[in-house]
């Protein structure tokens, strides 16, 4: 496979499979023995700092982007021009590293797959979501059904102790809080129980 050198943001909502997609990608360029570039926020630590990692048990380690990691000088400053940068867990990415990415795509013609979600649990977009709207040449949606019916999932629900949370922090990693995909009805009216 050979991608064109274009910015892609390909957005879904949880368990949509979105690293299993990136770690398909990178082996199918690597079995060609074309180098990429596996990229992932340093925000997501659940699995470990700088690793990227799938709900069936798929891992590999990843560059972490910290906040003040400048994108864009990494990837020229590598010795040999990679084929194609993976990034995970893109919305958690800020404004700069988007335009970062952008160069990457513009100066160093290397194609950029950023994949994360699109809308945090409420309803607004993340910063890194929003700028890949902005400045992505394909936009993608990976689709996942509904936890609770047959409809397209496109909302997250966060939940603590099993109860919907609709406010609090944006970003909150390593708390018991989990997230469910759901269409926008039962987002407002998950089928799960408020005893507990
Ligand atoms: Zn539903």
């Amino acid at each position: 496979m050979s991608l064109l050198a274009q910015l892609y943001y390909k957005y879904g909502t949880m368990n949509s499979g979105k690293t299993i997609e990136i770690l398909k990608v990178a082996h199918n360029y690597e079995e060609q023995g074309k180098p990429v570039v596996i990229m992932t926020s340093a925000l997501d630590t659940r699995d470990g700092y700088g690793v990227v990692s799938s709900r069936i048990g798929m891992r590999r380690k990843a560059v972490a982007i910290t906040n003040d990691m400048d994108v864009f000088a990494y990837v020229k400053a590598l010795p040999e021009k990679p084929y194609c940068v993976l990034i995970d867990e893109c919305q958690f990415l800020t404004k700069k590293h988007v335009y970062e990415l952008a160069r990457v795509v513009d100066e160093l013609e290397v194609p950029v797959m950023a994949f994360g979600l699109k809308n945090d649990f409420q309803n607004e977009l993340f910063e890194g979501s929003k700028y890949l709207l902005l400045l992505a040449d394909k936009i993608d949606e990976i689709k996942t059904i509904c936890q609770f019916c047959s409809k397209k999932a496109t909302m997250v629900l966060r939940t603590e102790n099993g109860k919907p949370v609709y406010e609090g922090d944006q970003i909150q990693i390593g708390g018991n809080e989990t997230y469910i995909p759901v269409c926008r009805k039962h987002y407002f009216n998950p089928m799960i129980s408020d005893e507990k």
